[in-house]
């Protein structure tokens, strides 16, 4: 066990990150140099346990966490400067609280004071799509961008902006709710109560949807017997399975998917002028069925320039960018 001693000035400073979701909860270490992650750990959220269980077990993720990676390093505690922490929002970041998170039933909760308190150390409070960005802009696939826009696709879309390699949050940390673009006024019903969102057309639950939709349809495909006849069993997932193998309604629903997207991210393109697009989450393995088609609909709608000085691609730290994130907001909001 080493010495608790005081760190010298060149001693490294590491963060620990917390990756909040409806799902799992993820924590893991990095430097501040950003050069490594150590000790990342997944757990089950457990969110129908209530609130005082899920802060619980994220703390002693937290401890777990910096005991492995002191282990591992030979840093001392005081070379831990802090916690950054996403979690879904919407959120207070000046107070640190989650003011509303349906998955995980919370409102007005303190998070960031809950986890200082508990763990000892400084913390900062972002959103999760927010750090899932910075993530992919500090150390993954949008590495030496200026300016990024990321958009993680899964049971919602969400969204973050990097403007001047700073995450923009807006004037009520509002900012990069991309999934809630209206992408057709007279369009599906969205869970935000809107019409037309692009997170109604291309999230996950909206692509099987689209594609059960087709099979009803009377459209012939694979896919309904990849689920047995059960076509409430059908995902994203199955879907790009079937797109694969070269099942025509499959690939159409992927092609669809593409061209909403493509749609949406014309419109970032117009409106941000970003040098990279970063798209996060399980729509990725569609590989370049997904890919070519999309850029193809973003060059058809966005201004030339802009589609020449902008990169369109996949996110390449699955399971830990929103960890990397969260450790990458610490370290802007404590310079
Ligand atoms: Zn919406």
């Amino acid at each position: 066990m080493p010495q608790q001693t005081a760190p010298s000035s060149d001693a490294p400073r590491y963060v620990v990150g917390v990756d909040l979701g409806g799902t799992n909860i993820v924590v893991g270490v990095m430097p501040e140099d950003g050069s490594r992650e150590i000790a990342m750990r997944s757990q089950p959220t457990r969110a129908d346990l209530g609130a005082d269980v899920v802060v619980d077990r994220i703390c002693q993720m937290v401890e777990d966490a910096i005991t492995i990676a002191r282990a591992e390093t030979g840093a001392t505690r005081e070379q831990f400067v802090g916690v950054g922490v996403g979690a879904p929002g919407p959120l207070d970041r000046g107070r640190g609280v989650v003011l509303i998170a349906p998955n995980l039933g919370w409102r007005d909760l303190p998070l960031r004071a809950l986890i200082m308190d508990r763990v000892g150390l400084a913390a900062t409070l972002d959103n999760d799509a927010n750090c899932a960005t910075l993530g992919e802009w500090w150390t993954g696939a949008a590495r030496g961008a200026r300016n990024v826009v990321g958009i993680t696709i899964g049971t919602g879309i969400g969204g973050g902006l990097i403007l001047d390699g700073r995450l923009y949050h807006g004037s009520s940390d509002m900012a990069g709710e991309i999934g809630h673009m209206t992408i057709d006024s007279n369009g599906r019903r969205c869970n935000c109560g809107n019409y037309g969102c692009l997170e109604a057309y291309a999230s996950g639950p909206a692509i099987a949807e689209r594609a059960r939709e087709a099979i009803n349809a009377d459209e012939p495909s694979v896919l309904s017997s990849l689920v047995g006849g059960k076509l409430e069993r059908i995902t994203a997932q199955t879907v790009y399975e079937a797109s694969e193998k070269g099942d025509p309604l499959a690939r159409e629903v992927v092609r669809d998917t593409a061209r909403f997207l493509g749609a949406g991210i014309a419109n970032l393109l117009n409106t941000f002028n970003p040098d990279c697009v970063v798209i996060a989450g399980g729509v990725t393995q569609a590989g370049d069925a997904l890919f070519e088609p999309l850029n193809a609909e973003v060059r058809r709608r966005a201004f030339r320039p802009v589609v020449e000085a902008c990169r369109i691609v996949p996110g390449i730290l699955p399971g830990s960018a929103g960890v990397v994130g969260a450790v990458a907001t610490f370290l802007q909001q404590n310079q």
